[in-house]
């Protein structure tokens, strides 16, 4: 009898824990599900799908030095996958199927499901933590609960980190061949073109190259992370999320790299290693948010009064937003790193949505989709925590009266305009003053090719404090 790994977000064979269990279990093999109308109802990206795609033929091969064979089955939607893995345990006599839990609210009953028809033909469905650090409910409030409030849940998780930290696995020994072919992987899926080869080439795949980044970020960038992680014009950040959110890399490895370069220290040693490693529990604390309050896996408010918030419909602003034509640098070139390379830096992020929610008052679902539609390293939890909290909808937001000003962000944040200048060519030949807000450019330097700004930034601005001053405030206790 075979073990069966099923990989969905953990395409690694290094520190893999269900391929570590069923390797030690007995004869493996391997699958992955395509699942095409899942992802589209997901809205994840062609870009994302592209770089499963990539991963899996590089994982293919760590697979093949491993002896074991990855094969490839279709499963349209995940209301599929019980049929489809039922039909390959009883063609392959499979005994045991592995995977690596997954979070959101379709994965855990996708999970169910299958764990229920493979139960009825006496096949084992065992699910291991592995995408985490910590496992969601084992960081709670004294009274039990799960953590609102990031700081609370950092202080509590370096705890147990410090107490317990999670190891790497080693890399499993190779098994005796089975003598079963593995399938080849498709380049392409329909109804997810594949993106440009220069934005492809941005994102090497496999994890020889994910290692090789975590190893050049820690070594070059880590110390200084905390003093240049919110400059979108430098290289500070790790630029690791896609390889996190595919599990080409995992969560383990990255702390034990930042770790090892900070003398074993969580919070004291290189600020830029404590900060760095605040931020993969931001991660964790997003994560262990969708398990905790599912609604947000509905894209449900976190805080439920903030439904009131009247939203703007407004298709036409919409669309200046999403094709970066608001009129304000900073933002239109955040919007155009996004479309051509599916990732945006973190800080850009933040002002990005900021403007659409608050500025041009428009529901923050809009956003937090078309994230999802073009980024590489989409992830339900940590994009669903980014936009609430940026539109004060969610658990730990910022205040609703706190607004970023596009410009003063530009100011601080890009002060030499090299950001703006890389990605909107049309204003490079603007001074560092005038790059920031090139309306303010009298007819001297006319900028002839670059739109006007959308919105008053004065006038929208209390549009937004006045929309939400208006919400009935919650019952004491309640969110
Ligand atoms: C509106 C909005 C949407 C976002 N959408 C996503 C998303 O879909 N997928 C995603 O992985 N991150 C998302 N983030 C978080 C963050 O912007 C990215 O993780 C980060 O920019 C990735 O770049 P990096 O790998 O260089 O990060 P680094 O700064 O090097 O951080 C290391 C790792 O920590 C994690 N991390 C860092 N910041 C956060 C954060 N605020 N929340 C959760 N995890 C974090 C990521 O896994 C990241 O790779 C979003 C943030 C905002 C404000």
């Amino acid at each position: 009898m075979h073990q069966l790994i099923w990989f969905r977000t953990d395409l690694r064979v290094r520190d893999n824990t269900a391929l570590c269990a069923a390797m030690q279990a007995g004869p493996v093999l391997a699958v992955f599900l395509l699942s095409p109308g899942q992802w589209r109802s997901h809205d994840d990206a062609p870009c994302k799908i592209n770089f499963w795609l990539r991963n899996l033929a590089s994982l293919q091969k760590e697979l093949q030095a491993l002896n074991v064979p990855l094969l490839i089955r279709h499963a349209e939607h995940w209301s599929d996958a019980p049929a489809v893995l039922a039909g390959l345990c009883q063609e392959q006599k499979i005994s045991k199927v592995q995977v690596n839990q997954e979070y959101g609210l379709n994965e855990t009953r996708r999970d169910r499901a299958v764990a229920q028809r493979l139960a009825a033909l006496g096949v084992d469905f065992t699910s291991h933590m592995d995408h985490l650090l910590l496992r969601p409910g084992s960081i709670l409030t004294r009274t039990g609960g799960y953590f609102r409030v990031f700081s609370q849940f950092r202080k509590v998780s370096y705890q147990r980190l410090q107490l317990a930290l999670p190891s790497c696995l080693a890399l499993p020994e190779p098994q005796a061949p089975l003598g079963i072919e593995s399938d080849s992987i498709p380049t392409a899926v329909p109804g997810f073109a594949a993106p440009s080869v220069a934005l492809q080439a941005l994102w090497p795949t496999g994890e020889a190259a994910a290692l090789e980044r975590l190893d050049g970020f820690v070594d070059q960038h880590l110390d200084a992370y905390d003093r240049q992680r919110d400059l979108p014009a430098q290289p500070g950040t790790s630029q690791l999320s896609a390889y996190l959110v595919a599990g080409v890399l995992s969560p383990r490895q990255c702390l034990h790299a930042a770790l090892r370069n900070n003398r074993g220290e969580f919070e004291t040693g290189s600020k830029g290693a404590v900060t760095w490693i605040n931020e993969l529990l931001w991660r964790e604390f997003y994560s262990h948010i969708l398990v905790g309050f599912p609604q947000v896996s509905r894209h449900r408010a976190f805080r439920e009064h903030t439904e009131a918030v009247p939203w703007r419909q407004s298709p036409g602003e919409l669309a200046a937003w999403q094709e970066g034509r608001t009129g304000f640098p900073l933002i239109d070139a955040a919007m155009r790193q996004l479309l051509a390379t599916g990732w945006m830096h973190n800080r850009l992020r933040m002002v990005v949505a900021m403007f659409l929610t608050k500025n041009l008052l428009i529901d923050w679902r809009e956003g937090e989709r078309f994230f999802m539609q073009h980024l590489i390293d989409g992830d339900l939890a940590a994009n669903n925590g980014g936009w609430q909290w940026s539109a004060s909808t969610g658990t730990d937001a910022v205040p609703w009266f706190r607004l970023f000003n596009p410009i003063t962000q530009s100011q601080r944040f890009d002060p030499q305009g090299h950001f703006i200048r890389h990605w909107l060519p049309e204003l490079a030949h603007l001074d560092d003053r005038l790059i920031h807000a090139p309306s303010a450019v009298g007819s001297l330097f006319a900028v002839t090719d670059y739109p006007a700004p959308m919105v008053d930034l004065a006038a929208s601005r209390e549009r937004a404090l006045s929309a939400f001053k208006n919400l009935s405030a919650p019952e004491p206790g309640h969110v």
